[in-house]
């Protein structure tokens, strides 16, 4: 018996793209043109936006950007931020859909969502060593879920010190609450602020071992936008607000059901037990009736993660289900895979197992491979529902569940999987 494949064997038609292609060098042409299109991009924002810049002045390139990553105006703003300098980003081959041509040439270094890819390193050498550009990263690798810094990885301080470049942030705030990753389609008006900070520079991350860089980086990118719109007294008066809030507070914290909260117009409510909460202007929660479990909207997320986390360590967390599959080898297309199945517990990781053509396929990631999950709510490049990915160094796998609003806890457990199993190897190795 053949043994089954860890791909998809694709006709000999099928347009793959090489991730390990190492970047160009931006076209300036293409720097003036970015920095057009970000001021008509900006435009559309009707509240008006503010850059500060912080310790920034005689600063040159080359230098890292690290950026926290709300919506697609983050892109503008960093361009706006950035010019005249050149700026290669890393990316996703997802995010140049149609349009590779384009990432080449405003130089960009292409990968596949939360995958090891070694050439990664070379490329970012190359920009800082030989072009002497900006290389900017998006460390959390997606829209935040909720307003608040993800996971920062230690690769980003390694990176620093290798290269021994200075290290800016830019810290974007507002643009999650104009446009949340569960209802980015419809845009509140809310006023944009960013800031541009050089938290250290090349003489400090020389001094500096890599663990005091992540740790200065991990306290420079933390934010709150729940947090800051209350600080900035800023009202949400749409009367949609709280549409969409549903599919990141999946459980109830009443009856602790999971999956059947639903949301309209400025109410999240539990189809289960009923129970309904307003969301405010300023973006806290009050239960209609009896108690208000919580006021602050990261700390039901948070409440959530706790909830997965102690699953996993009872022993009782595993997720099965059956789902469509749309794989992208390359940057053209989406190709339709059919059905498959789909588990995911901490003994295996994620499981994929499908046909493709006759032919059996299945795609392994293991905890340890893997410390968080690419998730889309109503995805915009292929069907508009809630997908998650699973990416392998050359193919991305997305997956449709048949269950419902299951992906943020899907994240959950990925994450919280890789913790459980790094706090066992610091314990062994102690
Ligand atoms: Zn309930």
């Amino acid at each position: 018996m053949n043994e089954i494949k860890d791909y998809i064997d694709y006709p000999a038609d099928v347009k793959k793209y090489d991730t390990s292609k190492l970047p160009k060098r931006q076209n300036f042409f293409f720097t003036v043109l970015l920095r057009l299109a970000s001021q008509l991009a900006l435009l559309t924002v009707k509240k008006g936006y503010k850059i500060e810049k912080i310790n920034m002045e005689g600063l040159k390139p080359p230098y890292l950007l690290l950026c926290n990553h709300m919506q697609f105006i983050d892109f503008p703003i960093k361009y706006k931020a950035t010019f005249p300098h050149r700026v290669h980003t890393i990316a996703t081959l997802e995010g140049y859909y149609h349009k590779p041509w384009v990432m080449e040439q405003i130089g960009s270094i292409c990968k596949r969502k939360f995958t090891t890819d070694i050439s990664l390193v070379r490329s970012c050498a190359k920009v800082l060593r030989e072009f002497k550009d900006v290389l900017c990263i998006y460390p959390e690798a997606r829209y935040t879920p909720i307003g608040t810094c993800a996971i920062i990885p230690e690769v980003v301080g390694k990176l620093a010190k290798k290269n021994k470049v200075p290290v800016v942030v830019i810290l974007h705030h507002g643009n999650y609450l104009r446009a949340p990753f569960w209802d980015f389609r419809r845009k509140k008006a809310v006023p944009l602020y960013s800031t541009v900070k050089q938290i250290l520079t090349a003489e400090e991350v020389a001094e500096k071992s890599v663990d005091e860089i992540n740790e200065i980086i991990r306290k420079e990118m933390q934010y709150d936008e729940y947090k800051w719109q209350k600080d900035n007294n800023i009202r949400i008066t749409e009367d949609f607000r709280a549409e969409g809030l549903h599919k990141v507070l999946y459980q109830c914290p009443h009856c602790m059901t999971e999956s059947k909260m639903n949301s309209k117009g400025i109410h999240i409510f539990c189809e289960h037990c009923g129970k309904k909460w307003e969301m405010t202007e300023l973006g806290e929660l009050k239960a209609l009736e009896g108690e208000t479990e919580f006021f602050h909207i990261p700390d039901w997320f948070e409440w959530e993660r706790a909830n997965v986390r102690k699953e996993i360590e009872s022993g009782n967390y595993s997720f099965e289900d059956d789902v469509r599959v749309y794989t992208l080898p390359g940057a053209h297309k989406y190709y339709y895979m059919g059905d498959a199945k789909v588990r995911h517990n901490i003994d295996e990781g994620f499981v994929l197992e499908g046909n493709y053509n006759g032919e059996p396929y299945r795609v392994q990631r293991t905890v340890k491979s893997l410390y968080s999950l690419h998730i889309e709510y109503d995805y915009c490049h292929i069907e508009p529902l809630d997908c998650f990915d699973i990416s392998t160094q050359h193919d991305s796998f997305f997956c449709y569940p048949s269950k419902e609003n299951v992906i943020t806890k899907l994240s959950f457990a990925t994450e919280e999987m890789f913790k459980i199993a790094n706090e066992k190897k610091e314990k062994t190795t102690a």
